[in-house]
């Protein structure tokens, strides 16, 4: 057995857990940062990164498809996944060589293996044990399935589905949460007929509900089909296809199906609760500065209850490296953290939604404003349509920016800007929106509720 020693031992390095390595190096500190797998973790590997480039590939699909409308003569042959895969592979590849390229210049020993916590908060890999005065747990996530529910064969999970080297002609999707929305654009995009089955009443449920109904009007326009509110209740396969049942009899049959119901915390087998770090269903409990309650233990990322967002983990593993550096950063609550969904169209969204803005300050305190994207020029040109829509308190801060439409996401940061510095309509509606941009359609929305609409009545 070899013991090394270092200022902050990190274990996991996905998003969370190399941001933090990262900045506690820029901070001055000697890190190992150990990871079984690849730096980069989910987002970059599995997640984020390659589920993007998939829907870029799907957008170049229906501009191809749609360029007769705007004078262009072009066919769509076909899609061709090995062309597909080679170019979502570079993108990830290139990605992962300069975050390698990164760690490395900073510094930063990594750890190839498998880690697990011991009693005495030193971490063990293989025969080698890493004694830390800071240790960060950044173990991440896995992909949940539903009791009953075995993966395997033509049921997949969302790894399984990017890794997918055929185009399925029909394919269902479990859960209409953002990774099931996602899916379900790219597919359709690339020719598959697609069903959504999602428990809840809504596509995107957690949205505000003008978001939710406009991306399922969005969807039914593309010929993506849904049941919204029955809970599913078995699923079987043979070699050709597999069918789901829901609890109300009805089945649906298709090639493959994807399970995209949530997911859970990778926190099992690693000695946690041993050493004393307190779990609740799975995922790490911590105190507003991300402290376990083990002196010198922190956790970030997908295991701390809340958003599961590459750019929470980002942030989470800056603030932890600074404090453990004796820095003192702000802590960003999840209401000032935007979400974006990257379908077609995109809903993005940051603060809180109008009913939950209701619930807690009651329905006189509260005013909102949609605006809708057929008065938006740019929207008219690139041709989506969609809704921006601003939740404030009366006389007081805007407290929820939520947006529709191909490319909001992009738009989301003035929106965070605007609840993070709990702005005033007011106070933005003399701040220019350059013309033609999506971003006016937010500047209308800004100028109505300060009392002075300009394109709207
Ligand atoms: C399909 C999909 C699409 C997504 N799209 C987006 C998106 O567009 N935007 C966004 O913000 N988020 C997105 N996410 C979520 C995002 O990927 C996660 O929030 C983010 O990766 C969490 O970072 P993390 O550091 O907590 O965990 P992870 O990225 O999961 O990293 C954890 C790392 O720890 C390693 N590890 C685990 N256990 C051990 C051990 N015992 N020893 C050594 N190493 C270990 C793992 O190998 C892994 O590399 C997506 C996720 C999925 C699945």
């Amino acid at each position: 057995m070899t013991t090394h020693t270092f200022d902050v031992v990190v274990l996991g390095g996905g998003s969370g857990g190399y941001a933090a390595a990262l900045r506690a190096s820029e901070l001055g500190k000697s890190v190992a940062l150990v990871e079984k797998d690849k730096v980069g973790g989910t987002c970059l590997h599995r997640g984020c990164i390659p589920t993007k480039a998939l829907l870029h590939a799907a957008e170049v699909a229906e501009h191809v498809r749609d360029a007769a409308s705007v004078g262009v003569t072009a066919t769509l042959d076909g899609i061709d996944p090995a062309g597909v895969r080679a170019y979502r592979e570079g993108i990830v590849a290139k990605k992962f060589k300069g975050l390698e390229g990164l760690v490395k210049a900073r510094g930063i020993t990594t750890v190839a293996g498998f880690g697990r916590l011991n009693a005495d908060r030193s971490i063990s890999v293989g025969d080698d044990v890493y004694v830390g005065a800071d240790v960060v747990l950044a173990t991440g996530s896995y992909s949940r399935s539903l009791p009953g529910l075995e993966i395997g064969g033509r049921i997949l999970t969302s790894e399984q589905a990017l890794a997918l080297d055929v185009i399925p002609e029909r394919v269902l999707v479990l859960g209409g949460g953002v990774i099931g929305v996602e899916f379900a654009s790219v597919w359709r995009s690339f020719g598959s007929e697609v069903t959504i089955v999602e428990a809840l009443p809504h596509l995107v449920p957690n949205e505000d509900i003008a978001m939710s109904k406009g991306l399922e009007r969005a969807f039914r326009r593309r010929g993506i089909q849904y049941s919204l509110g029955v809970r599913f209740q078995t699923a079987s396969q043979d070699e050709n296809s597999v069918t789901v049942t829901l609890e109300d009899g009805k089945e649906f049959t298709a090639d493959y199906l994807l399970v995209a119901v949530g997911r859970g915390p990778v926190t099992a087998d690693l000695g946690f609760e041993e050493a004393g770090v307190k779990l609740d269903r799975g995922f790490v409990t911590v105190d507003q500065d991300l402290r376990t309650g083990v002196p010198g233990v922190w956790a970030v990322g997908d295991i701390v209850p809340g958003l599961q967002l590459a750019h929470r983990g980002f942030q989470q593993g800056i603030a932890v490296a600074e404090r453990i550096a004796g820095l003192s950063p702000v802590n960003v609550p999840d209401s000032q953290i935007p979400k974006v969904t990257y379908s077609s169209p995109e809903v993005a969204s940051v603060g809180v939604t109008e009913d939950a803005a209701v619930t807690e300050h009651g329905a006189d305190a509260v005013a909102s404003y949609e605006y809708n994207l057929a008065g938006n020029g740019k929207s008219e040109i690139i041709g989506t349509s969609g809704l921006v829509k601003v939740v404030r308190l009366k006389d007081g801060p805007v407290i929820g920016v939520h947006l529709l439409g191909d490319r909001v996401g992009e738009l989301i940061t003035e929106g965070q800007l605007a609840v993070a510095w709990e702005a005033h309509p007011e106070d933005i509606a003399p701040l220019i929106h350059a013309h033609p941009t999506q971003s006016e359609a937010l500047g209308e929305a800004f100028l109505a509720l300060a009392g002075k609409p300009l394109h709207a009545l």
